[in-house]
């Protein structure tokens, strides 16, 4: 392979849904720039993952690297799903800054792009120190990115850090453009919870250095006005599409329009026991055909007696090809833990959802579903119960609302649909991505 068009550095995050639609805008940009060198740094697992999902075929432009994830060797993980971010947050940015010298040695080709997650804040220090350009890439909603830009804002408006008990209800209509977000929508560790973990830590030191460029997504025009104001760049992501190894969508087609629940709650959640319970008797109550992804195999137990009864009902699959799932007429309602790959995939396939956040800004998201786009539900209560999951499922399958809520994402498609048109936004926002790593070739 010869290189000569320079050397981009691309700088994932290795858990949640990041690593892959970077990815796939990587893939993007290789192939409009078919002499320009990507570096993709990474952990070995994420690099394993997001590589084998995604169709790489035909990339000799993009290598992969792993970064040391920082785990001490021998050590057994306790099952708390933040373990193991927590020793990567901590290797950071030694690991991605010593593998990156390596391959420099190593290849020869010094750097003439950094483009990471917007998560790795320190890669604006990085790309300053080596005189190149930083384009970060942020993987959620614009209302999120927002939260963490105004993060010491929201801190000394709303005194208290007791503030979620305090003032949960108080809307944060002191920020330019924002939505009716509560306080008690916030992620953890911008106003309560612990303000000092390593994660927390991240977020708000992202906050204040990401203004030098980002990616966001534009479903939102008012906040991006304002982020456009605050930022040298602002560009939308596509996401991934991968293969249908379960075969989701031929079952799919022999369903009916709009009957089937699909349920997913992302890469990284599973609902405690109780509420996976409720929720399968819900769905068998209504007799609600499903596709459940479904991949924690120490849970899966709790719903035995519930599959063999519903056999001919639903399908639970370990993973489902969800953005070509949701684009499936046969698909009525998107039950979701309200992740921005998520909601976005929902209002492009033009499904309502039924919203059980977690934590993160997924509880952001279901503010924005459910009050400001009313294009989904959250369940009664916050959590599901039988009698709330059968309500919310009569809600959006059978009730003139829902169909309102299926024509409402419309509007929102539309608009998202022309922003990746010819002339739009998005397109053009590509256009300037792809002359930003071109033309800041080191030489
Ligand atoms: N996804 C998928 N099939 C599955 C489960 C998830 O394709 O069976 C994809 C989904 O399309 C989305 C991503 O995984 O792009 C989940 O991202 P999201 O931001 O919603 O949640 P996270 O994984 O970050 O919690």
């Amino acid at each position: 392979m010869s290189v000569t068009g320079g050397h981009v550095a691309v700088f994932a995050f290795p858990f949640g849904t990041h690593a892959a639609p970077l990815l796939t805008l990587v893939q993007r940009l290789a192939a409009a720039a078919p002499n320009l060198r990507f570096s993709f740094f990474c952990s070995t697992q994420s690099n394993q993952k997001a590589f084998s999902r995604v169709k790489h075929e035909g990339f000799d432009n993009i290598k992969p690297y792993n970064v040391a994830d920082g785990v001490p060797e021998g050590h057994v993980f306790s099952g708390h799903p933040l373990e193991a971010m927590e020793f990567f947050l901590n290797a950071m940015p030694k690991n991605f800054k010593s593998r990156l010298e390596d391959v420099v040695e190593e290849t020869g080709l010094k750097v003439s792009c950094l483009l990471t997650d917007a998560f790795l804040w320190f890669s604006g220090d990085m790309a300053e120190e080596m005189g190149v350009p930083w384009v970060a890439f942020w993987t959620a909603g614009p209302c999120s990115i927002s939260i963490h830009i105004y993060t010491d804002v929201i801190r000394n408006t709303i005194q208290s850090t007791a503030g979620k008990a305090e003032n949960a209800d108080q809307t944060l209509n002191f920020l330019p453009g924002m939505a009716p977000i509560h306080v008690n929508d916030l992620p953890e560790g911008v106003l309560y919870g612990n303000l000092d973990s390593p994660f927390s830590r991240m977020l708000h030191n992202m906050g204040l250095t990401v203004e030098q460029a980002t990616t966001v997504e534009e479903i939102d025009p008012v906040i991006t006005d304002d982020l456009k104001s605050k930022m040298k760049k602002v560009l939308n992501h596509h996401h991934p599409s991968y293969s249908d190894e379960n075969g989701c969508i031929s079952w799919l087609d022999k369903c009916e329009t709009a009957s089937v629940a699909y349920l997913s709650f992302g890469t990284i959640l599973t609902p405690p026991p109780p509420e996976l319970l409720s929720l399968a008797e819900a769905l068998e109550e209504k007799g609600v055909p499903f596709i459940w992804s479904f991949r924690d195999n120490s849970k899966q137990h709790v719903l035995e007696g519930f599959l063999e009864r519903t056999r001919n009902l639903g399908k639970v699959v370990p993973w489902a090809p969800q953005l070509q799932v949701l684009q499936h007429p046969s698909v009525g309602v998107f039950i979701t833990h309200c992740g921005w790959n998520s909601v976005w995939e929902s209002i492009a396939g033009g499904v309502p959802m039924i919203c059980r956040p977690f934590f993160g800004d997924q509880k952001l998201n279901r503010r924005m579903v459910e009050d400001v786009w009313k294009i989904g539900v959250g369940v009664e209560g916050g959590i599901f119960t039988k009698c709330g999951t059968v309500t919310a499922l009569d809600l959006v399958l059978l009730n003139e609302k829902g169909k309102k809520m299926r024509e409402n994402t419309g509007g929102i498609k539309a608009n998202a649909v022309k922003a990746v048109g010819t002339n739009g936004s998005s397109t053009e926002n590509f256009e300037t991505l792809l002359e930003v790593v071109t033309t800041s070739k080191k030489t």
